[in-house]
């Protein structure tokens, strides 16, 4: 029997943009390895985002879609022409509406003016220029260039330090959930994320209009939300390390470790972790990688990232295909070394989905099971499995379409999903058994680990752990008739 096409474990996220939003050009990209398209509300209008959220559920239903709410970042205005900032050049940083020139810009949050002093510094254009307030006025700010570079319109500016009273989420960051909640995103991604109350209200706008739990990714990319960082942890369903904002809050030379303690502690508390912005920039113009961005994918995947994402690549690029394939590679060369035991992922467990995840794993490697399949309807058992990082392919068999969709940025996760739903547990297992063998995912003579939580008509999370042949369950004739008279008793005694 033919195993379907075995992806790299880690997730591979995309942004949308002009260079991919035709449906030729999707398939491409989903071929190549995308597994999760990211749609960017910083940039393009609601009208845009919409018609790509469209278009990827028509390419593929499968394809999990998250909403990127862009959040409280400082903008400079309009200006009439780009043009380059250089080096001890003046700028004036003005509360007037003004269309910028070479001489004087606008900014969208006029009270920066007001909260900066002379000799602080800030960024624009993603941390590229770098300007030192010299003069401060009550309507302005006059700055000398410490570092040159390009100016066009809208492009971001930082003031890191300056005690900015600009939480998340903002006036549009609610309205972008009010028009795009019935889309029926798959996440929300909240940007300049720095405590938990901002998460908080996220819910409060989405309990707003619809009663379905949406999970929300933290974009963790500013020094309250290192200060706050267990809590965020605590009221996220995943955290995206958003290198390009978090680059110039903080030192670039902070970030690695950054990094690394993020992905750890996410990893620790049983959430997917994604690892974001200029993983492979050079190929926005060129056809090939830096070798340091390969390293840079290379390592984050080492680190335990469940997934590393593509901006500018694949969203205003000139190689967005090449991009992902490249990214794909990348993962797959190095998952391998995952299973060495010498950088053995240690993880932290404190409940019962978590030791059951970490004895599914343990119990898989020593009786060499050839697959682990875990039974959810949340997708938290397929997660405490994931968690534990095992050799085995991971198969997560659920009746939720939506579920199903989440689960493709869980790491080495397969969903598989069921026809219909089931109210009861060893049902769901014979029946995702033989869909499982049916579809190709496992073969006759496998073996498999089971985990699943036990249903015995409560809401539960997952507490079962069972090990089976798979030809036992496919060819039990016998089984299956006990699954339907005991149906047929329960629907009796009603
Ligand atoms: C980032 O800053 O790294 C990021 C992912 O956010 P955005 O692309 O929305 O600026």
């Amino acid at each position: 029997m033919s195993i379907p096409y075995i992806k790299s474990k880690a997730a591979i996220v995309g942004t949308l943009g002009p260079s991919s939003s035709e449906e030729e050009k999707l398939r491409k990209l989903i071929d190549n390895g995308l597994d999760v398209v990211r749609l960017n509300m910083s940039h393009g209008n609601i009208e845009d985002h919409k018609e790509r959220f469209e278009l990827v559920r028509r390419v593929d239903e499968t394809i999990p879609i998250i909403i990127d709410l862009s959040g409280p970042k400082i903008r400079i205005g309009e200006v009439k022409e780009n043009f380059d900032l250089i080096k001890d050049d003046n700028i004036i940083l003005t509360k007037e509406n003004v269309v910028g020139n070479k001489e004087k810009l606008s900014i969208s949050y006029n009270e920066l003016i007001d909260l900066v002093d002379v000799k602080d510094t800030l960024f624009i254009n993603d941390g590229i220029i770098e300007l030192e307030v010299t003069e401060k006025f009550e309507n302005e700010l006059n700055c000398k260039v410490i570092s040159g570079g390009p100016i066009s319109s809208r492009k971001g500016l930082n003031a890191p330090g300056v005690p900015i009273g600009l939480f998340s989420p903002t006036k549009k960051d609610l309205e972008d959930i009010q028009n795009t909640i019935n889309l029926e995103p798959d996440f929300y991604s909240v940007s300049f994320v720095r405590r938990k109350e901002d998460l908080i209200k996220v819910r409060e706008q989405i309990a707003n209009f619809t009663t379905e739990r949406v999970p929300l990714i933290s974009k963790i990319e500013h020094q309250d939300a290192l200060d706050n960082i267990d809590e965020i942890i605590n009221h996220s369903d995943g955290l995206m390390v958003a290198r390009g904002d978090l680059g110039v809050e903080l030192p670039p030379e902070d970030i690695p470790l950054i990094q690394e303690v993020l992905v750890k502690k996410s990893n620790d508390a049983g959430i997917p972790v994604i690892v974001a912005t200029q993983m492979l920039e050079s190929m926005v113009n060129s056809a090939k990688p830096t070798r340091a961005e390969a390293s840079d994918v290379a390592n984050a995947i080492l680190q335990g990232a469940d997934a590393v994402m593509l901006s500018a690549e694949t969203a205003t690029g000139n190689h967005p295909i090449e991009a992902v394939g490249m990214m794909e590679r990348i993962i797959k060369k190095v998952e391998p070394r995952l299973f060495e035991k010498s950088i053995e992922l240690q993880r932290y467990v404190n409940s019962i989905p978590d030791s059951i995840g970490r004895s599914a794993v343990s119990m898989a490697e020593a009786l060499n099971a050839d697959v682990i399949m875990a039974f959810t309807r949340s997708g938290g058992s397929s997660q405490s499995v994931a968690k534990f990082r095992p050799n085995q392919k991971i198969i997560a068999v659920t009746p939720l379409d939506k579920t199903s969709r989440r689960l493709r940025l869980q790491w080495g996760v397969n969903p598989l999903l069921l026809s219909r739903d089931f109210s009861d547990t060893d049902e769901m297992i014979f029946q995702g058994v033989n869909s499982a063998y049916e579809k190709g995912f496992v073969d006759k003579f496998d073996t498999a680990v089971l985990v699943a939580g036990s249903l015995l008509g409560l809401p539960t999370s997952t507490n079962l752990i069972n090990y089976i042949k798979i030809d036992e369950i496919i060819n039990s004739v016998g089984a299956e008739k006990r699954f339907i008279e005991k149906k047929n008793r329960k629907v009796n005694d009603v």
